[in-house]
């Protein structure tokens, strides 16, 4: 049968768009693939091209379709690892070959003027490197042996919070760099903070390239650029810096890989510690994930010895050590009559640490699911009518959609029953400022949430004002606990662990179990001993009770065993597949019809099939 490759001819430029079709000579047919690069004829001259996709239809007319002349034979191009990658992401995750090509090459719309790239100001004094302690030394030592291996195996460091991966990560990216390799770092764009972007300049001066999704597609097309031609010998970034066109790529570093962050929510819906490793196979470069709290099913590869696995059990700082974590059960509260948001101890605490003139970080979880508001008597949720979401209350009584914008008077009595104990179940940022301004009103409180982060560097600029000590108490939601490093917060609060606990995800107690380690990671970590209060209405649940004893593995066992049972990953693969249409009763009917013709087409892998049923959220803007 006759095979025929799609070309792009102009590598310089690619333009995903623009292929063309050439026959696939017989003797060529077992070494063409998708990133191979290619001489093929173009005009009266042959070029080099590289091949995008191979398939059996002809869209060329006999008359017009020409021959592959040949395969360039010195090396690679970047591009065509990052084709190879596209085409690895297309059967992974089922995209198309465009959708693919779009995630792995740089923009193609190049500014005129040379874009200006967001720098920190480069300070002139470098840092020198402290000496690793024996822990991180051991887990350094033992990653390089491991990725220079003949065929290396990714790596996991599974360092708790504050034991120094970044040292490990640093003294890594130095080796790689002396080697005359480059190196990809992911953070998540939440940690990708002045104060931590800044230590890498520090380190490794200006051949550093940062990215993040405030660019603008030309800055980073320079970032990516600087990346290509030799500029940068390190490329920090969100998941999509992992896509950095480096011609000599040594290492990839995904820090807290667990991180939900790192999981495309458009397509390829792509996971970055799994596309990592794909890059890294591809072109040849060690992979490396670090997380005090990581994914079950990594953890369960690195027990399964697919992974090589470096533990570092203490925290990096001499003196050091974890915080104490209490659970408080809100329902003896609500016994002893304290209607507070604060339980008994939270407040004990607070005020204690106030009075030592340190810090406190109080957080939420998220800022949808916390504030809306149920009837007591009869369990009815006040919902948007156009969407399927609950209402979320803000101040001044007002209850708002947060998918519509819809808005409406908060009712004082239930709309379903009449009784008059309808309240918020659980509470929103702004409330638990109100409450902690009126408890504690000597204390500076700085809230941060979607609603305080706007502007470019909002969210920036209340985390260095809490940093330097602007403030004794920040309020917030998760993206507060994610990786900032605040020397003199010693009291970490968790309103409610509960709303994370319910949510509508296999994943829910792992979700629960990170947060709450993360959270406790942020408490004591300048060799003042840090307290940690956690407050539910669960408090026998496992996840909240091994992440209160800081027991990764006794979690990890328990959450396996329910896993098993029920099929979870890493146990089974789990596929999705969400039909809309403006016609409600069209989409059921289609869903309906799929869920059948996938029970009959696959009967031979006994697949189960959930469903239909309705969407986590069914409906929005009518
Ligand atoms: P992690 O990312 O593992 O939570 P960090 O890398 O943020 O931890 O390190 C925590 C703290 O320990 C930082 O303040 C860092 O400067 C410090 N640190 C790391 N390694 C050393 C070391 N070898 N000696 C002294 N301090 C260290
Ligand atoms: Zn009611
Ligand atoms: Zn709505």
């Amino acid at each position: 049968m006759s095979r025929f490759a799609e070309v792009i001819v102009n590598i310089s430029h690619p333009d995903v768009d623009r292929t063309f079709q050439y026959r696939i000579p017989e003797s060529l047919q077992d070494k063409i693939a998708p990133g191979s690069p290619v001489r093929v004829p173009f005009g009266s001259r042959e070029v080099t091209g590289i091949v995008i996709a191979v398939t059996d239809h002809q869209e060329v007319e006999n008359n017009r379709l020409k021959l592959v002349s040949g395969i360039v034979e010195n090396g690679v191009p970047i591009e065509g690892q990052l084709i190879r990658l596209a085409a690895w992401m297309r059967e992974t995750y089922g995209c198309t070959m465009n959708q693919a090509l779009r995630t792995v090459l740089p923009s193609r719309r190049r500014v005129k003027s040379r874009a200006k790239i967001e720098q920190v100001e480069l300070p002139e004094d470098r840092d020198v490197p402290p000496a690793l302690n024996p822990e991180q030394q051991a887990a350094a030592d033992g990653i390089w042996k491991e990725i220079h291996r003949e065929n290396p195996r990714t790596c996991l460091l599974f360092g708790v919070t504050g034991s120094g991966k970044t040292e490990v990560y640093m003294n890594l990216i130095a080796r790689t760099i002396a080697e005359g390799r480059q190196a990809i770092l992911l953070i998540p764009e939440i940690s990708l903070t002045y104060q931590n972007v800044r230590r890498f300049y520090r380190r490794f001066g200006n051949r550093v390239a940062t990215i993040n999704s405030r660019l603008s597609a030309g800055e980073k097309y320079e970032s990516f650029r600087r990346a290509r031609e030799g500029e940068a010998d390190l490329m920090i970034g969100p998941r999509s810096a992992l896509f950095a066109p480096f011609p000599n790529l040594g290492l990839i570093l995904v820090d807290e890989e667990h991180d939900s962050a790192y999981h495309s929510e458009t397509s390829p819906r792509y996971r970055a510690s799994e596309t990592a490793q794909a890059r890294g196979r591809i072109a040849g470069a060690g992979v490396v994930l670090g997380s005090a709290t990581p994914d079950i099913v990594d953890f369960y590869a690195a027990m399964d010895r697919k992974m090589a696995i470096f533990p570092i059990r203490s925290r990096a700082v001499p003196g050091s050590t974890l915080p104490q974590v209490d659970v408080v059960d809100l329902r003896e509260e609500f016994r002893a009559k304290n209607m507070s948001i604060f339980s008994r101890l939270l407040t004990e605490e607070m005020t204690d640490t106030l009075a030592r003139g340190e810090q406190i970080i109080l957080f939420l979880n998220r800022r949808g699911y916390s504030g809306f508001v149920s009837c007591r008597s009869c369990g009815y949720v006040i919902k948007c009518p156009h969407c399927d979401v609950a209402l979320t209350e803000h101040v001044g009584r007002r209850l708002v959609c947060h998918y519509c914008g819809y808005e409406m008077p908060e009712p004082s009595v239930c709309p379903k029953c009449g009784s008059s104990h309808i309240a918020g179940f659980g509470i929103g940022t702004e409330r638990v400022e109100a409450i902690t301004k009126k408890m504690f009103p000597r204390a500076r409180v700085l809230r941060m949430d979607l609603g305080t982060t706007g502007g470019k560097n909002g969210h920036t600029r209340i985390l260095k004002k809490f940093s330097s000590g602007g403030a004794d108490i920040l309020i917030g939601t998760q993206m507060i606990v994610k990786g900032h490093d605040f020397p003199n917060v010693t009291l970490v609060g968790m309103i409610s662990a509960d709303l994370s606990l319910y949510s509508s995800d296999f994943r829910s107690s792992e979700r629960t179990f990170q947060l709450i380690t993360q959270a406790a990671g942020r408490a004591g970590r300048a060799g003042k001993p840090g307290r940690v209060v956690i407050q539910t209405y669960s408090p026998e649940h496992y996840a909240i009770q091994t992440a209160a004893a800081q027991q990764y593995v006794s979690f990890y066992k328990q959450e396996t065993e329910y896993r098993k049972m029920l099929g979870y990953p890493p146990f089974g693969a789990m596929l999705s597949i969400l039909v809309s249409d403006a016609g409600e009763e069209k989409a059921q009917a289609c869903a309906e019809k799929l869920a059948r013709g996938i029970r009959e087409s696959f009967s031979s892998l006994e697949p189960v099939v959930l469903g239909p049923s309705d969407a986590g959220i069914a409906k929005v803007q009518d």
